[in-house]
């Protein structure tokens, strides 16, 4: 898995949270628990709301096409 930034789909920032597992008792973070085109699981701190994530990578393959 790449590094890329990952953004919200309606503003387009940087300060969003998506659902991870987590195992308290090694405080490790697991896995994702819902994927980026799930809204319920993701959520951004300037619109207040859950959002839809966007890749920073697949953005960029856009805005090359065109
Ligand atoms: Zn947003």
């Amino acid at each position: 898995m790449g590094k890329s930034k990952v953004t919200c789909a309606k503003c387009g920032g940087t300060n969003v949270q998506t659902a991870v597992w987590y195992a308290p008792n090694s405080s490790m973070v697991l896995d994702s628990f819902g994927s980026w085109n799930e809204k319920d699981t993701n959520w951004c701190e300037d619109c207040a709301d859950h959002v839809l994530l966007i890749d920073e990578d697949v953005v960029v393959m856009r805005n090359a096409e065109e």
